[in-house]
């Protein structure tokens, strides 16, 4: 696809508030007393006060308000899944329906970047030296609050631009490229030096030049089915589509990737879903999402899934792969069977049985792969879960190594971004309580 056009077909779809739509908004909110939206909030923001800011037209200061605990803020105002955090407690209270917070964030985060972004408080410059690994939105927080806390802050990147799934995965008509690079320009601006194409192998060894280092690589390896057939061409990750389409636009080139009419997706996630809406955007006619469990263990959220229906996706419920069938090297079709649920399983969520005799066909140009990814590194020494996924102390965020700690999908799997920022903030914190307490 040209890049006029994917620029285009890819160009944000939720427009921002008007001020005045925006102090509207603001001027329901009732004050509650135990603020249930804040507690709800992963990264910990103050979010009644932010509010409150908005309805008296202060905007700087809601940014200011907003900013204190979370860095990215224009980025989690675009992709919170509100409904189940800050907006899905407020719905709890005596409002018939909830504040809309996300858009009142991103309309300060907005207003903010339009007019110029404003210096942060920071503590007195230390001389002691820090490392970030990873610059998704876990490393990006770890670094933004160690550098406030005075630390002389290096975050390195395996990649060529920082921002980790927000750059590479989530689809730019949800969260526009240029808002995770204004953002990440900020960071940047605060005095974290970001190393892009610096790969670490090993995390640990980093202890050698650093006084603490935050690990938060998260989860880039995607599973296989590891079923025949697999290698086929037009057989492709649900990443590495996301992947390729995000540089696209990043680097305002055309697109090389070509789909054909009738695509297939498997899995039931976000990725599923952003995959699914990507391949109708790319020009697909038909696109068919294939999950083996029934439409309530969908682990996608409800407005995803709601957003893939009404691009004309259809979801395929209690169906298996088998096997994928191919002409001449290509991929032309799947071999499915029928499902039924069984027994919960260690996953909480209801086995997929087959059902003997019933398997179909279904013709595909193309078969997108989204069931679900892990950890890209096993840092060397640390301890892990059976998953790879690695264990640290609940409250500090502290591995198995003292003076190293890690954060976001590394240690949660699969999670949120907001999650992910929280993360990174909370190990800024106990790192500095840790360098602290050595003796000097
Ligand atoms: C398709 C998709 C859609 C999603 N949609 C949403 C959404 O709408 N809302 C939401 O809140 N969450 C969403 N998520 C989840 C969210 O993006 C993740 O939870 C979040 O990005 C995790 O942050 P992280 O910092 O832990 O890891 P990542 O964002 O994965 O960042 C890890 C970074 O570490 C780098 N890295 C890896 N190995 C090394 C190494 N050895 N050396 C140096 N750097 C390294 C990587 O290149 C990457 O930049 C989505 C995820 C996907 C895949
Ligand atoms: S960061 Fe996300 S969860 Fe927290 S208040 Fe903002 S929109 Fe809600």
């Amino acid at each position: 696809m040209h890049y006029e056009d994917l620029a285009k077909a890819f160009s944000e779809l939720q427009p921002g508030f008007s001020p005045q739509e925006a102090v509207t908004e603001a001027s329901r909110c009732i004050k509650c007393e135990d603020a249930p939206c804040s507690k709800a909030c992963p990264a910990g923001i103050d979010v009644s006060k932010f509010i409150r800011q908005i309805a008296s037209r202060n905007f700087t200061g809601a940014i200011k308000v907003i900013k204190e605990d979370n860095i990215l803020a224009g980025i989690c105002a675009r992709i919170c899944p509100q409904s189940l955090l800050c907006e899905g407690q407020c719905s709890s209270s005596e409002l018939a329906k909830p504040i809309k917070i996300g858009r009142l964030q991103r309309f300060a985060a907005d207003q903010e970047m339009e007019k110029g972004p404003k210096p942060l408080r920071s503590l007195r410059e230390k001389t002691i030296r820090v490392a970030v690994v990873g610059s998704g939105p876990a490393g990006l927080s770890a670094a933004a609050f160690l550098k406030r806390l005075g630390y002389d802050v290096d975050l390195f990147e395996s990649e060529s631009h920082p921002g980790g799934v927000l750059m590479y995965g989530i689809p730019a008509y949800r969260l526009p490229k240029e808002v995770v690079t204004q953002e990440v320009k900020y960071i940047q601006s605060l005095g974290v030096k970001i190393h892009e194409k610096h790969p670490i192998d090993n995390p640990v060894s980093l202890l050698e030049q650093y006084k603490a280092v935050f690990i938060g690589t998260g989860t880039s390896l995607p599973y296989k089915l590891g079923l025949p057939g697999e290698e086929l061409s037009g057989i492709i990750q649900a990443l590495d589509l996301l992947r390729e389409v995000s540089m696209a636009l990043i680097e305002q080139r055309d697109c090389d990737i070509t789909l054909g009419d009738r695509v297939v997706v498997i899995g039931g996630g976000n990725a599923a879903m952003d995959s699914a809406v990507t391949a109708r955007k790319l020009g697909a006619k038909k696109v068919t999402i294939l999950y083996r469990r029934s439409e309530n263990e969908m682990p996608a959220w409800e407005e995803e899934k709601k957003f893939a229906l009404a691009q004309g996706i259809s979801i395929q419920t209690l169906t298996g792969p088998v096997r994928f069938l191919g002409k001449e090297g290509q991929v032309s079709g799947l071999e499915c069977v029928e499902m039924r649920l069984g027994e919960v399983d260690e996953s909480g969520r209801n086995r997929p049985i087959p059902l003997t005799g019933s398997e179909f066909r279904i013709p595909c140009s193309a078969a997108i792969l989204a069931i679900g990814q892990g950890p890209s590194i096993a840092p060397e020494g640390l301890e892990r879960d059976p998953s790879g996924l690695v264990r640290v102390d609940e409250e500090t965020l502290v591995t198995s190594v003292p003076g190293i700690y890690a954060g976001g999908d590394l240690i949660r799997g699969s999670d949120t971004a907001v999650q992910a920022v929280g993360d990174g903030k909370r190990a800024a914190f106990a790192i500095d309580t840790w360098i602290q307490s050595l003796p000097k």
